[in-house]
């Protein structure tokens, strides 16, 4: 409804929904110089294999160091940054940089970035993966990218298109967050992943619901007989990754072992995490 500020000009929207509009203003206008001030940085969280508790791969995780906000969680920005275009050029330093980075690690290690449904749509992630493992040398089997099932939602046949093209560059694709999506089952027939990432909510919910258990332990079996490699995200309780490593879950990740942190902070996971198993925590801090 418009409504006459008494100055003879109209405003049509609700001072509330005007502060809204204004903030989100403020943030896409410094997301624009966000990567040329380098305010953007990427925290890396260890992924480790379930029974040996050894690190395979680091989820890189884009952070926002904003000069007068401090800290921005990507929660806040990436929707943004998606809905103004400026997750393409954004999107686009994260694969460089974290492959840059990768190429310090262990030669076995994975890096995991995540990928928008707007990179797929605008600009060419084909093009660019490819420029960036050739610029940084980085094996490609060592890269994967995490997609969300509405990369598939959008536009299925272009999308499919660029995760085949990414694929026969070597790349791994992983999906992400699976189980919260509106069909997740039948987006595992449109593509062959190498990996699903089961949600934080579901992995949460362990101690507590027994109807997430039996859909957790539903989704394990799926994704194996699929030949995927299953990963359980937010894992925080021993209790979470002991019921995880029962039902044949491949991966874990989770503040009980590592929070996201900088590359130069990355350090083993924490001993009492794994407690189960002494000859594996040995395993663990063989440094490598
Ligand atoms: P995601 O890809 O599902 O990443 C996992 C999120 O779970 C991260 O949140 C991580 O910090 C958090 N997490 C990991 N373990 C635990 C745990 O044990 N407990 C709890 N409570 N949380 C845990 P973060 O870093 O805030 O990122 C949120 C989301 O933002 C990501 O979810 C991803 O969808 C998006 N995102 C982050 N970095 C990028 C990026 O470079 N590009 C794009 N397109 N999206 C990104
Ligand atoms: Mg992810
Ligand atoms: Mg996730
Ligand atoms: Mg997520």
């Amino acid at each position: 409804r418009a409504k006459n500020d008494g100055r003879g000009t109209f405003r049509f929207f609700s001072p509330a929904m005007d502060r809204k509009l204004q903030v989100r203003q403020r943030l896409v206008q410094g997301l624009r110089t966000a990567l040329a001030r380098d305010e953007m940085i990427l925290h890396y969280q260890p992924v480790i294999d379930a029974k040996s508790g050894a690190i395979t791969g680091c989820e890189a995780l884009l952070r926002w160091q904003h000069s007068e906000r401090g800290m921005i969680s990507p929660a806040e920005f990436i929707p943004v940054a998606e809905e103004s275009g400026l997750i393409v050029p954004i999107g686009n330093w994260v694969i460089e940089h974290a492959c840059h980075v990768a190429t310090s690690w262990h030669k076995e290690r994975r890096i995991s970035v995540n990928v928008s449904p707007m990179q797929f749509s605008n600009g060419n992630l084909h093009g660019h993966i490819n420029s960036v493992l050739k610029k940084t040398g980085l094996a490609p089997n060592r890269l994967e990218i995490e997609v969300t099932e509405t990369v598939l939602v959008k536009d299925p046949h272009v999308a499919l298109d660029t995760l085949r093209r990414i694929r026969a560059l070597g790349v791994r694709v992983a999906l992400d967050d699976f189980g919260t999506g509106y069909s997740s089952l039948s987006y595992l027939r449109l593509f062959p992943f190498d990996r699903i990432k089961i949600d934080r909510s579901f992995v949460q919910d362990l101690g507590q619901r027994q109807d997430s258990q039996v859909i957790v332990h539903a989704i394990v079996d799926i994704a194996a007989g699929l030949g995927m490699t299953i990963t359980a995200e937010g894992i925080e309780t021993t209790e979470q990754a002991t019921y995880l490593r029962q039902i044949g879950c491949h991966e874990f990740q989770g503040f009980l072992f590592a929070r996201p942190a900088p590359a130069n902070q990355l350090v083993g996971v924490k001993e009492e995490a794994l407690a189960d198993n002494a000859t594996d925590r040995r395993r663990l801090y063989r440094r490598s």
